[in-house]
């Protein structure tokens, strides 16, 4: 199976009936490029900058920012690489970096919430992405956005950086789309709302699925509530999927869910343009895309969005897909 799935390195991911969709990669640092080229990824979907922060005892400077991000876009080739901006706070702390205690990390003081008080933090990270913006396909994406005006303010302050930045005669793409993780159920509700001013979506089922549920994705004890195919996630997906194309836009996935195989069917059918995933799973979701009628599973995702349960999803897709 490994061996022809191997086969598919340079295949496009194109369904039975033509349809071609985007495998890309979440990566954490520019050393797993090579797993993302090695595996065929289309485009780095999710480039988690955190790791850029963690382990050190003080910001990292701008510069060096800026050559990570670098390497990132020069790496891909004029790809796509999609780059969230710092998502810290919640279980994710740094040791230089005092934030209060919190009695609910997770609906806490964490990401994007941090970067619009901790400005000077938020600033350097774009001005060294917007350096970096020449050198590839740019593409900047604000994590855990809640309300419009968190991405209104976000924005206005990436086009500040990127004022001050041209004045200083440093090159600066004009291409780069600016969109938003979906990883909260109010900014999936509003979609239609939001895709009128983002360039593209990125839904992030691991929140997602956690917020929609209210249950925590570390706590065994509700896991059972932890349920990836669950109708009401699975309407909330297709929300956020119809709401980009009516404005022409695009949505991708970068959550967990991304690279399973019971739920791409049903992504493939809902319409989902891109997914990303760990590089390791991008072939075998090629293969099982390329085997897939888009048209079957449009069929199969009307079928599922009524179903009551997740276990009557699984079973579904398993029954469609020949599992
Ligand atoms: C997500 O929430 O689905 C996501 C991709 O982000 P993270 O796992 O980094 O929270
Ligand atoms: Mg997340």
């Amino acid at each position: 199976q490994k061996a022809e799935w191997a086969k598919l390195v340079n295949e496009k991911t194109v369904s039975k009936d033509g349809h071609h969709v985007e495998l890309g990669a979440n990566i954490g640092t520019p050393n797993d490029l090579q797993g993302v080229v090695e595996n065929g990824g289309e485009a780095v979907g999710l480039y988690r900058t955190e790791f850029l922060y963690m382990g050190k005892d003080q910001f990292p400077t701008e510069e060096e920012q800026f050559e990570s991000y670098k390497k990132v876009l020069e790496g891909m080739k004029g790809k796509s690489v999609v780059v969230r901006t710092l998502d810290i706070g919640g279980d994710k702390k740094l040791p230089y970096l005092k934030l209060p205690e919190e009695m609910n990390p997770f609906l806490g003081f964490r990401a994007i919430r941090l970067c619009l008080e901790e400005q000077d933090m938020f600033r350097t990270q774009l001005r060294a992405l917007l350096r970096a913006s020449v050198y590839g396909n740019l593409k900047i994406m604000f994590p855990m956005i809640a309300t419009l005006n968190e991405f209104r303010q976000a924005k206005t302050i990436l086009l500040e950086e990127k004022e001050k930045l041209v004045s200083e005669n440093i090159p600066v793409s004009d291409q780069i789309e600016v969109g938003i993780m979906v990883e909260i159920p109010s900014t999936a509700v509003l979609a239609d709302q939001f895709a009128k001013e983002v360039d593209f979506f990125s839904i992030g089922t691991n929140d997602l699925i956690q917020y929609t549920m209210a249950a925590d994705r570390m706590n065994e004890q509700v896991s059972y509530l932890y349920q990836p195919y669950n109708p009401a996630i699975l309407r909330l997906v297709k929300m956020v999927i119809d709401a980009s194309h009516k404005e022409g836009k695009w949505t991708g996935m970068c959550g967990e869910m991304a690279g399973d195989e019971i739920a791409i069917p049903i992504l493939l059918g809902l319409g989902l343009d891109e997914f990303s995933m760990s590089a390791s799973s991008i072939l075998k979701a090629r293969s099982q895309i390329r085997g897939l009628n888009k048209s079957d599973m449009e069929k199969l995702a009307e079928q599922v969005l009524q179903f009551q349960t997740n276990d009557e999803v699984i079973e579904a897709v398993k029954k469609v897909t020949s599992m």
